[in-house]
């Protein structure tokens, strides 16, 4: 099977492969690796192995922790501003889709959330230009997402937001090229599209962050003392942190992100290649510099045809490829583990498909 889900989504097949190998006897313990406490020295050196490969595919400065959390992406939406906004306190989002208009919504219960620009008036079709951006200079951050995972829309540069610092929701794009960390305040994921299974939060976080003084929260929700406790301030997602370890091995193993990035940019342009070659039989309606490289959407000439292109592409090995229901169409997901020949599978059945039906 070919798997363009959007998430949970693909692994490498090396990395399901060695945690199948794995599953009843990991690392010579006569155990799985979740059947292991997450304080016994095995799973503490495959903890701080896994964070050391991060640090190094990242080029992660040292004035960053990296933290390995729970709640999904959507929990942090609220945790954030809890964490990096004091009392009474604004933040600035820059609201370009779904999951950006979410994570201002979850905000808003804790933090004076302005929408400083949004593209909602092109149905997020397009990035509103950085020139109209209103930000507030007392902001405590700035947020936004760099790739929106339902239309496929992406920054394809770092947006300079001065001294304030920028925080980004990773989710769909995290490791899926090279990155420079030192332009953020804070990055965060969810894993389940380029890290791992759900359940992990991956986050990036510069130290000056961690030292704002607290709020009056659980200690639970705090990011300082979970940074202080090297994410283990009650039990981890062992297993999420193991996959994401043998995730991190596997991108050095091809190349690191340079790689990645090459093939990522390479898969993505062969699908709209096919889109826009197509006379209209398919349709990508986002912005042209602003595609994504992670999710590519498109709509058919004919919405009546989509219940035949679903069944058509699932009878030949195609997992995943219907669109998100608040857009409808299709949707194809090319995070890093979709390899070439299931993106060259899918050009062709496209291709196929239009020259029966068109
Ligand atoms: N942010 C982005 C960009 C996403 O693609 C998703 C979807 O998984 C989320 C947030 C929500 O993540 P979670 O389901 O982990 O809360």
């Amino acid at each position: 099977a070919w798997n363009f889900s959007a998430g949970p989504a693909a692994l490498p097949e090396a990395v399901l492969k060695r945690a199948q190998a794995e599953m009843l006897d990991w690392n010579g313990t006569g155990a799985s690796v979740m059947e292991l406490s997450h304080r016994g020295k095995p799973f503490m050196q495959l903890a701080a192995a896994a964070e050391q490969r991060l640090r190094q595919l990242l080029a992660i400065p040292s004035n960053y922790k990296v933290l390995f959390l729970q709640g999904g992406a959507t929990q942090h939406f609220a945790q954030i501003p809890m964490n990096l906004a004091p009392e009474g306190g604004s933040a600035d989002y820059i609201v370009t889709g779904v999951f950006s208009k979410k994570a201002v919504s979850e905000a808003a219960f804790h933090v004076d959330a302005r929408v400083a620009a949004t593209s909602e008036a092109t149905d997020f079709l397009t990035l509103p230009p950085r020139a109209g951006w209103q930000l507030n200079p007392e902001a405590s951050y700035v947020h936004y997402t760099p790739n929106e995972t339902i239309r496929g829309l992406e920054f394809h540069e770092i947006p300079d937001v001065g001294e304030v610092p920028l925080v980004a929701d990773m989710s769909s794009n995290i490791l899926g090229a090279p990155l420079d960390v030192s332009r953020f305040g804070l990055i965060y994921a969810g894993a389940q599209k380029n890290i791992g299974p759900s359940g992990l939060v991956l986050m990036i976080v510069r130290d000056d962050l961690l030292a704002r003084p607290p709020r009056s929260i659980a200690r639970i929700l705090r990011y300082a003392e979970q940074a202080a406790n090297d994410s283990m301030l009650n039990t981890p997602n062992t297993w999420g942190w193991y996959v994401a370890g043998l995730t991190f091995e596997w991108i050095e193993g091809q190349g690191g992100l340079a790689a990645m990035g090459e093939r990522n940019a390479r898969k993505s342009a062969m699908v709209y290649d096919a889109i826009d070659g197509s006379d209209g039989f398919y349709r990508n309606d986002v912005e042209r510099a602003a595609r994504s490289r992670m999710n590519v959407s498109f709509v058919l000439h004919d919405s009546a045809l989509d219940s035949v292109f679903l069944a058509e592409s699932e009878a030949a090995g195609f997992i995943g490829l219907k669109g998100h229901k608040a857009v409808g169409g299709m949707r194809a997901s090319l995070y890093n583990a979709v390899s070439q020949p299931a993106v060259e599978a899918l050009v062709q059945f496209m291709r196929d498909f239009a020259a029966r039906h068109g």
